[in-house]
């Protein structure tokens, strides 16, 4: 008789990932559609057994999130599969914005380059190669916006069905963005925080729809390491002093703060000391909130902001967004609807790029974070910019106008040119 081999707890191959870990009480459980602790209700988070790592590997891969590959919960095919193929985006040294905040090297993470638009496709994409491998057909999402974007995209290059659940008081531009992928879109009378409860109830009945931020979420969560990976090789293969995060659930600014971790400990990077920093919308603010008052838990708000795509009243990352900055020494800092528009017109004005409100919250809360000391102006900065102007058009679109309108002569172009 041969030897036959004991089956492991799993048949997954999810790559480097070992387990999921609770990230309350460690207890571990073996790679599946899990997201909290079967002992104490935590949430669950993607454990590795990494091999060695070294830089060339990661430079041969190709240039998208998947040159990561070996540090994500996602089969080592993974290249050959269907996906949408985000990252690789570019990291802007934005000179001119820096000397309008009074900062002496900034550098703007452009994440608006992504298939659609926003930083969204990082997550969905290890979302969806993680839930084939565990089995799903069906990709869902309950989304402010961009989520659902992402979702009814992948799912139409993978040629999957998609559902996905958005407020129906949604930006015009993200449901068209949405529906036009042709999957089943539901627009649900209520906020977010509705809408995830909605989705968690039908993901409990429906076991083949991998939400991907609901049952798949640890994986899901991961995707948002890239964007800290992406920004430590593109500087050279080191940390940034500093780095400013928008923050809605909040996973991906604990991801940004893993991945740094992560590239020291493997010796991809030197360990050098750097500092998170979360910004918020004022009308949707309880992390912002919650670091103020010193707080650990977080207080749920109704959200009322322009900032939708981080209208998230009941962040579930809170308590680990407030772990990371405090441990980093960084703050957390809000800002008003007016503070956004002004950040979006000033990342426009100084560096050419056009980003959505969530653009706009990192960019104004950069500038009161100057201004309250609380970043070094010497200090290496980094600005996470997550989404495209396009999608938010109505947030600017009361404050811009043509210069002046003419009729088609010289003279009256140059008499409007001198007016101004
Ligand atoms: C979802 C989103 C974020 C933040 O995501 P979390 O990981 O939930 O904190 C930031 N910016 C944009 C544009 C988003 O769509
Ligand atoms: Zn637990």
């Amino acid at each position: 008789m041969t030897a036959v081999s004991v089956p492991t707890s799993t048949s997954f191959d999810l790559g480097p990932a070992r387990a999921l870990s609770c990230r309350e009480c460690g207890h571990e459980t073996p790679l599946a559609a899990e997201y909290a602790c079967v002992e104490c209700f935590g949430p669950l988070e993607v454990a590795y057994d990494f091999g060695r790592i070294r830089r060339e590997d990661i430079e041969s891969g190709p240039r998208s999130i998947w040159r990561y590959r070996g540090l994500l919960p996602v089969p080592s095919t993974v290249q050959s599969h269907p996906n949408t193929e985000p990252g690789g985006t570019r990291l802007v040294q934005a000179d001119r914005l820096a000397k309008a905040l009074g900062l002496r090297k900034v550098w703007v993470k452009d994440d608006t380059g992504n298939p659609t638009h926003s930083f969204k496709d990082r997550v969905v994409g290890v979302a969806l190669a993680a839930a084939r491998e565990l089995g799903f057909t069906v990709l869902a999402c309950p989304s402010t916006g961009n989520l659902a974007n992402a979702v009814a995209a992948a799912a139409a290059r993978a040629g999957w069905e998609s559902v996905v659940l958005v407020p129906s008081s949604l930006e015009q531009a993200k449901i068209l963005m949405t529906a036009v992928y042709d999957g089943a879109l539901i627009a649900v009378d209520g906020n977010y925080d509705d809408v995830n409860r909605l989705a968690q109830e039908l993901a409990a009945e429906h076991e083949d729809w991998a939400f991907v931020n609901v049952n798949v979420r640890p994986y899901y969560a991961e995707g948002s390491k890239t964007l800290g990976y992406e920004v430590a090789e593109q500087l050279g293969w080191r940390l940034p002093d500093q780095i400013v995060v928008p923050i809605a659930s909040g996973s991906q600014l604990t991801k940004v703060d893993k991945a740094f971790r992560e590239f020291g400990e493997l010796g991809l990077v030197e360990q050098t000391p750097y500092k998170v920093f979360g910004a918020q919308a004022t009308g949707c603010s309880p992390v912002s909130a919650a670091f103020k008052d010193g707080h650990d838990v977080v207080r749920p708000v109704r959200p009322d902001t322009i900032a939708r795509s981080l209208a998230i009243g009941a962040p579930a990352d809170g308590p680990y967004v407030l772990d990371a900055v405090r441990r980093t020494g960084g703050a957390i800092e809000d800002v008003t609807d007016e503070e956004v528009v002004e950040g979006i017109r000033l990342l426009a004005r100084t560096e050419g790029i056009f980003a959505e409100t969530a653009g706009g919250v990192t960019v104004a809360t950069a500038k009161k974070l100057v201004e309250t000391g609380k970043l070094d102006p010497d200090a290496e900065t980094v600005l996470l910019i997550t989404g495209d102007g396009l999608k938010t058009l109505d947030a600017v679109s009361h404050t811009l106008s043509p210069l002046a309108t003419v009729p088609p002569s010289a003279q009256a172009v140059l008499d409007a040119l001198a007016k101004r």
